[in-house]
């Protein structure tokens, strides 16, 4: 289910220029409205629902609510960014409550590069850069010229 925003615990990210959630989100679907100083998911349909704008919102406004396959049906699931990991609280249907805690990737922003760990592989192969060679390959796409 898409991100919604509790009115009553959004405070407009006290008015600065771009709110936290507008600024993470990657599909730029958060937007304030400057009267009443509360966020909203201008566009639910478009969501990817990767708690990005929940795990930033600096007053846990924002909701996800996740699928089964991710919490138990019916539960609510609520990040809270840590400096070196998310703890997550799981509620239950019952009220019984349980906590996950996680390692976060410490890797500073805009230094993450997807290649380190691949040199040396052929990244035209049509295996996964994890899988080995079991004898049989996918024919490669013949390539102009
Ligand atoms: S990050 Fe949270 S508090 Fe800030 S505008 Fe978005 S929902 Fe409101
Ligand atoms: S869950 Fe992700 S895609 Fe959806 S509004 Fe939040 S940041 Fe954007």
């Amino acid at each position: 289910m898409p991100s919604f925003v509790i009115a009553e615990k959004c405070d407009g990210c006290k008015g600065g220029d771009k709110t936290a959630c507008m600024y993470i989100c990657p599909n730029d679907l958060m937007v304030l409205d400057p009267n009443q100083m509360k966020a909203y998911n201008q566009e639910p349909d478009q969501c990817w629902e990767c708690f990005s704008c929940v795990k930033i919102c600096p007053t846990q406004a924002i909701e996800v609510r996740g699928y089964a396959d991710f919490v138990p049906l019916g539960s609510s699931i609520m990040p809270m960014m840590g400096t070196e990991d998310v703890m997550w609280t799981c509620k239950f249907r019952n009220g019984t409550i349980k906590r996950f805690k996680f390692p976060i990737r410490t890797t500073p922003e805009g230094m993450a590069n997807a290649y380190t760990d691949l040199k040396g592989k052929d990244l035209e192969s049509s295996l996964l850069s994890t899988e080995e060679a079991d004898g049989y390959e996918m024919p490669r796409p013949k390539t102009a010229g």
